[in-house]
């Protein structure tokens, strides 16, 4: 076997895929981190030698990786368009059939009326909640999210798998101390949504920034349930009368229902989310009407 097919690859760049350390002797083995995803995998020295022997490209394991970029942009945007024509056809659709049941079937129906501006406001609202489930069911089955931007000073940063670990946890504690809003929802099941997003998002270096973008982004999807507010143990009964027949008063109620502004669904907010709300946004979260402003009238 020639000498250079024993040396190190350790440092090696083909392409795309970067070779890092050595991680076990018998085969050798080293990590692999691919630049374009930041997918972390493992591949024999003899695998790589292959590859770099005949000069072929290592593939990244990441099924969404190998689609280059622009093709991946093509494809988010039509599958979007594809989804508004369904819309549109579906209410063209529904339209001339209750135009045919109106006026029998005829071979030129009437002009349609044209739609009021309420009309088109809750088409419109429709058509945002569709594009809003859409993005919802992507998120839920893994794939990335396009609207996902992670806390850009670190797009370039290398780090060791040992490294990364220990930086992501220390992170972790800088966001969670800096977001009182995850006190209500920090449960080991919403852990792993968190955890679970970010990753799919192909982001393996998480800053405390990039904490906080995906739990908003998880927030805005209602994809993390909320920690049930806890109800203080009733006390002991008390022997008197005063006190028979009135509810034991229940712990202050953490959550407050709303709706959320972007999918129109309801949502809960924690009462630090609400107070910093602006006073129009906080109206439309709970929906509160605006009353007219009724002046007394001088008599
Ligand atoms: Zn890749």
């Amino acid at each position: 076997m020639p000498y250079q097919n024993l040396q190190s690859l350790a440092g090696v760049n083909h392409g795309q895929i970067e070779i890092q350390n050595i991680v076990s002797s018998s085969p050798r083995k080293y990590a692999c981190h691919c630049k374009r995803c930041k997918t972390e995998f493992n591949m024999t020295h003899a695998a790589l030698r292959q590859r770099l022997d005949s000069n072929t490209p290592i593939p990244c394991p990441n099924d969404n990786c190998r689609l280059p970029r622009a093709a991946q942009q093509a494809r988010e945007k039509q599958y979007f368009q594809d989804l508004k024509q369904k819309e549109r056809a579906a209410n063209e659709a529904a339209e001339d059939r209750r135009l045919r049941e109106k006026y029998g079937v005829r071979s030129e129906p009437p002009a349609p009326p044209k739609p009021s501006l309420e009309q088109l406001d809750s088409q419109f609202q429709r058509t945002a909640s569709e594009l809003a489930r859409a993005e919802k069911q992507r998120i839920q089955s893994g794939l990335p999210d396009p609207e996902f931007v992670p806390d850009p000073r670190y797009d370039n940063a290398k780090m060791t798998n040992s490294e990364a670990s220990e930086f992501n946890d220390r992170q972790c504690q800088i966001f969670m101390d800096r977001n009182p809003d995850w006190q209500a929802y920090q449960t080991s099941a919403n852990v792993d949504i968190l955890l679970d997003y970010i990753w799919n998002q192909g982001v393996r270096i998480i800053s405390a920034e990039s904490y906080a973008r995906a739990f908003r982004r998880l927030l805005q999807y209602n994809l993390l349930q909320p920690i049930e507010p806890e109800i203080e143990a009733e006390p002991e009964p008390m022997p008197s009368m005063e006190h028979e027949g009135y509810p034991a008063p229940t712990r202050r109620p953490q959550l407050i229902d709303g709706w959320d502004l972007q999918t129109g669904e309801p949502r809960k907010y924690t009462p630090y989310e609400l107070d910093r709300l602006p006073a129009e946004t906080l109206r439309r979260v709970l929906r509160i009407p605006t009353a007219p402003i009724v002046r007394p009238r001088n008599t």
